[in-house]
Protein backbone atom coordinates (compact mmCIF):
# COMPACT_ATOMS: atom_id res chain seq x y z
CA UNK A 1 0.00 0.00 0.00
CA UNK A 2 1.65 3.47 -0.27
CA UNK A 3 2.22 5.30 2.39
CA UNK A 4 -0.09 7.79 3.90
CA UNK A 5 0.16 10.55 6.80
CA UNK A 6 -2.13 8.78 9.02
CA UNK A 7 -1.75 10.99 12.42
CA UNK A 8 -0.05 9.58 15.49
CA UNK A 9 -1.12 6.38 17.30
CA UNK A 10 -2.22 4.93 14.21
CA UNK A 11 1.02 2.69 14.68
CA UNK A 12 -0.87 0.51 17.88
CA UNK A 13 0.75 -0.23 20.81
CA UNK A 14 3.47 -2.01 19.87
CA UNK A 15 4.22 -4.94 21.87
CA UNK A 16 8.12 -5.20 23.44
CA UNK A 17 10.12 -7.90 22.29
CA UNK A 18 9.82 -9.55 25.39
CA UNK A 19 5.89 -9.96 25.05
CA UNK A 20 5.88 -9.89 21.59
CA UNK A 21 5.56 -13.65 19.61
CA UNK A 22 8.46 -14.54 17.68
CA UNK A 23 6.47 -16.08 14.77
CA UNK A 24 3.34 -15.65 12.44
CA UNK A 25 0.68 -17.56 13.64
CA UNK A 26 1.17 -20.27 11.36
CA UNK A 27 -1.80 -22.78 11.96
CA UNK A 28 -4.21 -23.94 8.68
CA UNK A 29 -7.04 -21.95 10.48
CA UNK A 30 -7.74 -19.02 12.90
CA UNK A 31 -10.85 -19.61 15.08
CA UNK A 32 -12.67 -16.72 16.23
CA UNK A 33 -15.48 -16.69 18.98
CA UNK A 34 -17.92 -14.00 18.15
CA UNK A 35 -19.92 -12.79 21.06
CA UNK A 36 -22.06 -9.87 19.74
CA UNK A 37 -24.16 -9.18 22.96
CA UNK A 38 -26.81 -6.76 23.58
CA UNK A 39 -27.31 -3.07 22.02
CA UNK A 40 -24.95 -1.95 19.54
CA UNK A 41 -22.76 -4.79 20.54
CA UNK A 42 -24.13 -6.76 17.21
CA UNK A 43 -24.45 -4.36 15.10
CA UNK A 44 -20.40 -3.05 15.40
CA UNK A 45 -19.21 -6.63 15.89
CA UNK A 46 -21.12 -7.53 12.35
CA UNK A 47 -19.01 -4.70 11.29
CA UNK A 48 -15.90 -6.02 12.85
CA UNK A 49 -16.07 -9.45 11.33
CA UNK A 50 -17.06 -8.20 8.24
CA UNK A 51 -14.01 -6.11 7.97
CA UNK A 52 -11.42 -9.29 9.46
CA UNK A 53 -12.92 -11.46 6.71
CA UNK A 54 -12.22 -8.91 3.86
CA UNK A 55 -8.76 -8.32 5.53
CA UNK A 56 -8.09 -12.47 6.22
CA UNK A 57 -9.01 -13.08 2.33
CA UNK A 58 -6.52 -10.44 1.33
CA UNK A 59 -3.67 -12.03 3.27
CA UNK A 60 -4.47 -15.83 2.75
CA UNK A 61 -5.65 -16.51 6.02
CA UNK A 62 -8.44 -18.58 7.02
CA UNK A 63 -10.73 -17.52 9.52
CA UNK A 64 -13.31 -20.11 11.10
CA UNK A 65 -15.88 -17.55 13.29
CA UNK A 66 -18.54 -19.78 15.52
CA UNK A 67 -21.17 -17.13 17.32
CA UNK A 68 -22.91 -17.68 20.57
CA UNK A 69 -24.66 -15.10 23.12
CA UNK A 70 -23.16 -13.31 25.68
CA UNK A 71 -24.83 -11.71 28.92
CA UNK A 72 -28.44 -10.39 28.35
CA UNK A 73 -28.91 -11.95 25.18
CA UNK A 74 -27.82 -14.97 27.13
CA UNK A 75 -30.25 -14.34 29.99
CA UNK A 76 -32.81 -13.99 28.22
CA UNK A 77 -32.44 -17.08 26.52
CA UNK A 78 -30.90 -19.50 29.19
CA UNK A 79 -31.31 -17.43 32.26
CA UNK A 80 -27.51 -17.04 32.88
CA UNK A 81 -25.17 -13.97 31.91
CA UNK A 82 -22.42 -16.62 30.59
CA UNK A 83 -23.25 -20.38 29.96
CA UNK A 84 -20.66 -23.11 31.06
CA UNK A 85 -20.14 -24.06 27.44
CA UNK A 86 -19.68 -20.27 25.99
CA UNK A 87 -16.62 -20.26 28.68
CA UNK A 88 -15.20 -23.79 27.10
CA UNK A 89 -15.94 -22.57 23.59
CA UNK A 90 -13.86 -19.44 24.44
CA UNK A 91 -10.96 -21.78 25.54
CA UNK A 92 -11.14 -23.41 22.79
CA UNK A 93 -11.17 -20.41 20.40
CA UNK A 94 -8.00 -18.63 19.54
CA UNK A 95 -9.55 -15.45 20.05
CA UNK A 96 -12.58 -13.79 21.04
CA UNK A 97 -14.58 -11.12 19.76
CA UNK A 98 -17.20 -9.26 21.67
CA UNK A 99 -19.67 -6.08 20.57
CA UNK A 100 -20.68 -4.96 24.11
CA UNK A 101 -23.12 -6.06 26.78
CA UNK A 102 -25.69 -4.84 29.22
CA UNK A 103 -28.54 -2.51 29.27
CA UNK A 104 -30.93 -1.32 31.44
CA UNK A 105 -33.68 -4.91 31.13
CA UNK A 106 -30.88 -6.80 32.86
CA UNK A 107 -28.91 -4.13 35.00
CA UNK A 108 -31.23 -4.71 37.79
CA UNK A 109 -31.21 -8.83 37.83
CA UNK A 110 -29.15 -10.25 40.82
CA UNK A 111 -27.88 -13.70 40.67
CA UNK A 112 -25.98 -15.29 43.62
CA UNK A 113 -22.37 -16.10 43.14
CA UNK A 114 -20.34 -13.12 42.72
CA UNK A 115 -19.20 -10.70 40.07
CA UNK A 116 -18.96 -13.19 37.72
CA UNK A 117 -22.31 -14.42 37.62
CA UNK A 118 -23.78 -11.07 36.99
CA UNK A 119 -21.70 -10.11 34.14
CA UNK A 120 -21.03 -12.61 30.97
CA UNK A 121 -18.21 -10.66 29.97
CA UNK A 122 -16.35 -10.38 33.52
CA UNK A 123 -16.89 -14.08 33.80
CA UNK A 124 -14.85 -14.35 30.66
CA UNK A 125 -12.46 -11.89 31.19
CA UNK A 126 -11.81 -13.75 34.90
CA UNK A 127 -11.93 -17.23 33.22
CA UNK A 128 -9.37 -16.36 30.47
CA UNK A 129 -7.41 -14.71 32.83
CA UNK A 130 -7.11 -11.70 30.88
CA UNK A 131 -5.54 -9.45 32.73
CA UNK A 132 -3.69 -6.81 30.57
CA UNK A 133 -6.12 -4.22 29.10
CA UNK A 134 -4.74 -2.21 26.62
CA UNK A 135 -7.01 0.42 25.79
CA UNK A 136 -5.10 2.85 23.28
CA UNK A 137 -6.03 6.62 22.33
CA UNK A 138 -4.71 8.99 20.30
CA UNK A 139 -5.75 12.59 18.84
CA UNK A 140 -7.17 11.95 15.14
CA UNK A 141 -6.00 15.04 12.71
CA UNK A 142 -9.22 13.62 10.59
CA UNK A 143 -11.69 15.02 12.65
CA UNK A 144 -10.60 18.39 12.62
CA UNK A 145 -12.20 20.65 15.59
CA UNK A 146 -14.97 17.80 16.16
CA UNK A 147 -12.74 16.28 19.28
CA UNK A 148 -14.09 18.62 22.42
CA UNK A 149 -10.76 19.18 23.68
CA UNK A 150 -8.89 21.83 21.95
CA UNK A 151 -6.74 20.84 18.62
CA UNK A 152 -3.82 22.59 20.20
CA UNK A 153 -4.11 20.97 23.39
CA UNK A 154 -4.59 16.87 21.93
CA UNK A 155 -2.31 17.65 18.39
CA UNK A 156 -0.29 14.82 18.50
CA UNK A 157 -1.54 13.13 22.19
CA UNK A 158 -1.01 9.41 22.00
CA UNK A 159 -1.13 7.37 24.77
CA UNK A 160 -2.17 3.47 25.94
CA UNK A 161 -4.06 3.56 29.12
CA UNK A 162 -3.35 -0.47 30.99
CA UNK A 163 -6.53 -1.14 32.61
CA UNK A 164 -5.89 -4.25 34.98
CA UNK A 165 -8.90 -6.57 33.89
CA UNK A 166 -9.20 -9.66 36.45
CA UNK A 167 -9.05 -7.97 40.04
CA UNK A 168 -10.00 -5.30 42.56
CA UNK A 169 -13.13 -3.65 43.55
CA UNK A 170 -14.96 -5.25 40.36
CA UNK A 171 -14.49 -8.83 42.00
CA UNK A 172 -12.81 -8.97 45.62
CA UNK A 173 -15.47 -10.12 48.13
CA UNK A 174 -17.26 -9.47 50.71
CA UNK A 175 -19.69 -7.44 48.41
CA UNK A 176 -23.38 -7.00 48.86
CA UNK A 177 -26.34 -5.12 50.36
CA UNK A 178 -27.13 -5.51 54.05
CA UNK A 179 -29.22 -3.33 57.20
CA UNK A 180 -27.28 -1.58 59.17
CA UNK A 181 -29.13 0.93 62.18
CA UNK A 182 -32.19 0.66 60.00
CA UNK A 183 -30.49 1.91 56.95
CA UNK A 184 -29.88 -0.35 53.40
CA UNK A 185 -25.90 -0.70 53.24
CA UNK A 186 -23.97 -1.30 50.06
CA UNK A 187 -20.41 -2.02 50.34
CA UNK A 188 -17.36 -3.51 47.72
CA UNK A 189 -13.67 -4.79 48.77
CA UNK A 190 -11.46 -2.55 47.09
CA UNK A 191 -8.44 -5.63 47.49
CA UNK A 192 -5.04 -6.62 45.37
CA UNK A 193 -2.59 -8.86 46.04
CA UNK A 194 0.85 -8.19 45.65
CA UNK A 195 0.73 -10.90 42.98
CA UNK A 196 -2.23 -9.16 40.75
CA UNK A 197 -0.27 -5.93 40.87
CA UNK A 198 2.98 -7.31 40.11
CA UNK A 199 2.49 -8.71 36.90
CA UNK A 200 0.43 -6.48 35.67
CA UNK A 201 3.21 -3.12 36.33
CA UNK A 202 5.41 -5.16 34.50
CA UNK A 203 3.55 -5.91 31.96
CA UNK A 204 3.44 -1.52 32.24
CA UNK A 205 6.52 -1.48 32.10
CA UNK A 206 7.51 -3.56 29.65
CA UNK A 207 5.34 -1.54 27.07
CA UNK A 208 6.06 1.83 28.20
CA UNK A 209 10.16 0.73 27.55
CA UNK A 210 8.78 0.06 23.88
CA UNK A 211 7.09 3.24 23.33
CA UNK A 212 8.55 6.79 24.95
CA UNK A 213 9.38 5.14 28.28
CA UNK A 214 7.08 7.11 30.31
CA UNK A 215 4.95 5.66 32.88
CA UNK A 216 2.31 7.00 34.95
CA UNK A 217 0.82 4.84 37.90
CA UNK A 218 -2.87 6.39 39.03
CA UNK A 219 -3.98 5.45 42.09
CA UNK A 220 -5.77 6.99 45.59
CA UNK A 221 -3.15 6.15 47.81
CA UNK A 222 -3.99 8.95 49.49
CA UNK A 223 -7.00 7.80 50.94
CA UNK A 224 -6.90 3.73 50.45
CA UNK A 225 -5.47 0.74 51.79
CA UNK A 226 -5.62 -1.36 48.82
CA UNK A 227 -3.83 1.84 46.56
CA UNK A 228 -0.99 2.45 49.19
CA UNK A 229 0.21 -1.34 48.50
CA UNK A 230 -0.13 -1.12 44.48
CA UNK A 231 1.93 1.93 44.37
CA UNK A 232 4.54 0.12 46.76
CA UNK A 233 4.53 -2.32 44.22
CA UNK A 234 4.54 -0.52 41.61
CA UNK A 235 8.09 1.07 43.12
CA UNK A 236 9.94 -2.12 43.62
CA UNK A 237 9.10 -3.12 40.26
CA UNK A 238 10.22 0.34 38.85
CA UNK A 239 13.65 -0.67 40.17
CA UNK A 240 14.21 -3.19 38.07
CA UNK A 241 13.56 -0.78 35.28
CA UNK A 242 15.42 2.68 35.70
CA UNK A 243 15.31 3.44 32.41
CA UNK A 244 11.17 3.94 32.39
CA UNK A 245 10.23 7.14 33.91
CA UNK A 246 7.72 6.24 36.83
CA UNK A 247 5.06 9.19 38.13
CA UNK A 248 2.81 8.13 40.74
CA UNK A 249 -0.65 10.40 40.20
CA UNK A 250 -3.56 10.67 41.86
CA UNK A 251 -6.21 9.13 39.99
CA UNK A 252 -8.66 12.06 40.15
CA UNK A 253 -5.68 14.59 38.93
CA UNK A 254 -4.66 12.18 36.66
CA UNK A 255 -8.18 12.77 35.08
CA UNK A 256 -8.11 16.19 35.11
CA UNK A 257 -4.47 16.43 33.65
CA UNK A 258 -5.50 14.16 30.75
CA UNK A 259 -8.24 16.75 29.33
CA UNK A 260 -5.64 19.62 30.13
CA UNK A 261 -2.73 18.31 29.30
CA UNK A 262 -2.52 14.72 27.07
CA UNK A 263 0.42 15.02 25.65
CA UNK A 264 2.25 14.61 29.08
CA UNK A 265 1.12 11.28 28.93
CA UNK A 266 2.51 7.83 27.25
CA UNK A 267 1.11 5.01 29.61
CA UNK A 268 -0.97 5.17 32.17
CA UNK A 269 -1.83 2.19 34.47
CA UNK A 270 -4.85 1.44 36.87
CA UNK A 271 -6.53 -0.36 38.64
CA UNK A 272 -10.08 -2.19 37.07
CA UNK A 273 -11.76 0.29 38.48
CA UNK A 274 -9.79 3.38 37.92
CA UNK A 275 -8.49 1.96 34.74
CA UNK A 276 -12.00 1.93 33.38
CA UNK A 277 -13.02 5.41 34.21
CA UNK A 278 -9.59 7.01 32.61
CA UNK A 279 -9.92 5.28 29.26
CA UNK A 280 -13.67 6.33 28.56
CA UNK A 281 -12.10 9.92 29.58
CA UNK A 282 -9.87 8.93 26.89
CA UNK A 283 -12.64 9.31 24.67
CA UNK A 284 -12.27 12.99 25.07
CA UNK A 285 -9.15 12.82 23.56
CA UNK A 286 -10.07 10.98 20.48
CA UNK A 287 -13.55 12.79 20.07
CA UNK A 288 -15.63 9.85 20.63
CA UNK A 289 -15.87 6.96 23.10
CA UNK A 290 -16.74 4.91 19.65
CA UNK A 291 -13.41 5.39 18.60
CA UNK A 292 -11.60 3.53 20.82
CA UNK A 293 -10.54 -0.17 20.54
CA UNK A 294 -8.88 -2.61 23.31
CA UNK A 295 -7.27 -6.22 23.87
CA UNK A 296 -7.42 -8.04 27.22
CA UNK A 297 -4.43 -10.37 27.11
CA UNK A 298 -3.66 -12.81 29.45
CA UNK A 299 -0.37 -14.25 29.84
CA UNK A 300 1.67 -15.78 26.60
CA UNK A 301 0.71 -19.42 25.83
CA UNK A 302 2.55 -21.30 23.11
CA UNK A 303 3.80 -17.95 21.89
CA UNK A 304 1.44 -15.96 21.31
CA UNK A 305 -1.16 -14.06 23.43
CA UNK A 306 -4.64 -15.37 23.85
CA UNK A 307 -7.22 -12.49 24.02
CA UNK A 308 -10.66 -11.01 24.20
CA UNK A 309 -11.09 -8.25 21.62
CA UNK A 310 -13.73 -5.68 22.34
CA UNK A 311 -14.23 -1.56 21.75
CA UNK A 312 -14.10 0.31 24.85
CA UNK A 313 -17.95 1.53 24.62
CA UNK A 314 -20.82 -0.14 26.19
CA UNK A 315 -24.20 -1.42 24.37
CA UNK A 316 -25.42 1.88 23.83
CA UNK A 317 -28.86 1.21 24.31
CA UNK A 318 -29.70 5.23 23.09
CA UNK A 319 -28.90 4.58 19.53
CA UNK A 320 -29.19 0.48 19.37
CA UNK A 321 -31.12 -0.56 16.20
CA UNK A 322 -30.77 3.13 14.24
CA UNK A 323 -27.55 2.00 12.47
CA UNK A 324 -25.73 4.72 13.44
CA UNK A 325 -23.01 3.06 15.85
CA UNK A 326 -19.93 3.76 14.57
CA UNK A 327 -18.12 0.14 13.93
CA UNK A 328 -14.50 2.66 14.43
CA UNK A 329 -13.81 0.95 18.02
CA UNK A 330 -14.76 -2.55 16.77
CA UNK A 331 -12.75 -2.51 13.81
CA UNK A 332 -9.91 -1.43 15.50
CA UNK A 333 -9.95 -4.06 18.37
CA UNK A 334 -9.83 -6.53 14.91
CA UNK A 335 -6.93 -4.93 14.08
CA UNK A 336 -5.49 -5.43 17.31
CA UNK A 337 -6.79 -8.94 17.11
CA UNK A 338 -4.52 -9.71 13.96
CA UNK A 339 -1.49 -8.18 15.85
CA UNK A 340 -1.53 -9.65 19.54
CA UNK A 341 -3.73 -12.67 18.85
CA UNK A 342 -2.28 -13.94 15.61
CA UNK A 343 1.17 -11.70 15.03
CA UNK A 344 -0.03 -10.47 11.99
CA UNK A 345 0.82 -6.31 12.32
CA UNK A 346 1.00 -6.41 8.51
CA UNK A 347 -2.90 -7.43 8.54
CA UNK A 348 -3.42 -4.73 11.59
CA UNK A 349 -1.81 -2.00 9.59
CA UNK A 350 -3.07 -2.61 6.43
CA UNK A 351 -6.56 -2.36 8.67
CA UNK A 352 -6.13 0.93 10.81
CA UNK A 353 -4.31 2.31 7.58
CA UNK A 354 -8.13 1.33 5.73
CA UNK A 355 -9.91 2.85 8.37
CA UNK A 356 -8.08 6.54 8.33
CA UNK A 357 -8.83 6.50 4.70
CA UNK A 358 -12.33 5.77 4.49
CA UNK A 359 -12.85 8.42 7.66
CA UNK A 360 -10.33 10.93 5.40
CA UNK A 361 -13.10 10.49 2.73
CA UNK A 362 -16.29 11.32 4.76
CA UNK A 363 -17.16 8.02 6.19
CA UNK A 364 -18.00 9.26 9.80
CA UNK A 365 -21.29 8.20 11.61
CA UNK A 366 -23.10 10.83 14.00
CA UNK A 367 -21.20 10.74 16.95
CA UNK A 368 -17.86 12.34 15.31
CA UNK A 369 -19.85 14.91 12.84
CA UNK A 370 -21.23 12.66 9.71
CA UNK A 371 -24.23 11.42 8.36
CA UNK A 372 -22.39 7.46 7.66
CA UNK A 373 -24.62 4.89 8.84
CA UNK A 374 -22.56 2.06 10.44
CA UNK A 375 -23.22 -0.25 7.48
CA UNK A 376 -21.52 2.55 5.29
CA UNK A 377 -18.90 2.63 6.93
CA UNK A 378 -17.74 -0.93 7.17
CA UNK A 379 -18.35 -0.35 3.54
CA UNK A 380 -15.97 2.36 2.93
CA UNK A 381 -13.13 0.34 5.28
CA UNK A 382 -13.85 -3.01 3.50
CA UNK A 383 -13.16 -1.29 -0.02
CA UNK A 384 -10.04 0.93 1.39
CA UNK A 385 -8.59 -2.20 2.00
CA UNK A 386 -8.13 -2.76 -1.76
P1 LIG B 1 -22.10 3.46 26.51
O1 LIG B 1 -20.64 3.37 26.21
O2 LIG B 1 -22.95 2.36 26.04
O3 LIG B 1 -22.67 4.85 25.90
C1 LIG B 1 -22.21 6.11 26.32
C2 LIG B 1 -22.52 7.14 25.23
O4 LIG B 1 -21.66 6.92 24.11
C3 LIG B 1 -23.95 7.03 24.69
O5 LIG B 1 -24.39 8.32 24.37
C4 LIG B 1 -23.81 6.22 23.42
O6 LIG B 1 -24.78 6.47 22.44
C5 LIG B 1 -22.42 6.65 22.94
N1 LIG B 1 -21.75 5.57 22.22
C6 LIG B 1 -21.13 4.49 22.76
N2 LIG B 1 -20.65 3.71 21.81
C7 LIG B 1 -20.94 4.30 20.63
C8 LIG B 1 -20.69 3.96 19.26
N3 LIG B 1 -20.01 2.87 18.90
N4 LIG B 1 -21.15 4.80 18.31
C9 LIG B 1 -21.83 5.91 18.62
N5 LIG B 1 -22.08 6.29 19.90
C10 LIG B 1 -21.65 5.49 20.89
O7 LIG B 1 -22.20 3.64 28.10
P2 LIG B 1 -23.50 3.61 29.04
O8 LIG B 1 -24.65 4.28 28.35
O9 LIG B 1 -23.03 4.13 30.32
O10 LIG B 1 -23.81 2.08 29.24
C11 LIG B 1 -24.82 1.35 28.52
C12 LIG B 1 -24.70 -0.11 28.89
O11 LIG B 1 -23.44 -0.62 28.44
C13 LIG B 1 -24.74 -0.38 30.40
O12 LIG B 1 -25.53 -1.53 30.64
C14 LIG B 1 -23.30 -0.64 30.78
O13 LIG B 1 -23.17 -1.50 31.89
C15 LIG B 1 -22.79 -1.30 29.52
N6 LIG B 1 -21.35 -1.19 29.28
C16 LIG B 1 -20.76 -2.26 28.68
C17 LIG B 1 -19.42 -2.21 28.35
C18 LIG B 1 -18.83 -3.37 27.62
O14 LIG B 1 -19.56 -4.19 27.06
N7 LIG B 1 -17.53 -3.50 27.54
C19 LIG B 1 -18.66 -1.05 28.62
C20 LIG B 1 -19.31 0.02 29.21
C21 LIG B 1 -20.65 -0.05 29.53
Amino acid sequence: MAATHVGCGIEGPTLPRRLQTSERHTVAEFRILALGGDGIGPEVLASGLKVARAAARLHAIRLSVSHDLLHGAAWDRWETFCQDETVAAAHAADAVLVGAVGGPAWDDIRVAGGPERQDGLMRLRRELDTFIGLRPAWHWPQLGDHAPIKRELANAADLLILREMCGGIMFAQPRGQTRKDGMRVGFDTAAYNEREVRRFACAGFELARARRSLLVSADKANVLESSKLWREIVSEIGLEYPDVELRHMYADNCAYQMVMNPRQFDVIIGCNLIGDILSDVAGSISGALGLLPSACLGARRCGRFKGIFEPVHGSAPDIAGMGAANPVGMVLSVAMMFEYGMCRRDVAQRIRLATVRAMENGARTPDIGGESATKDVTEAIVSELG
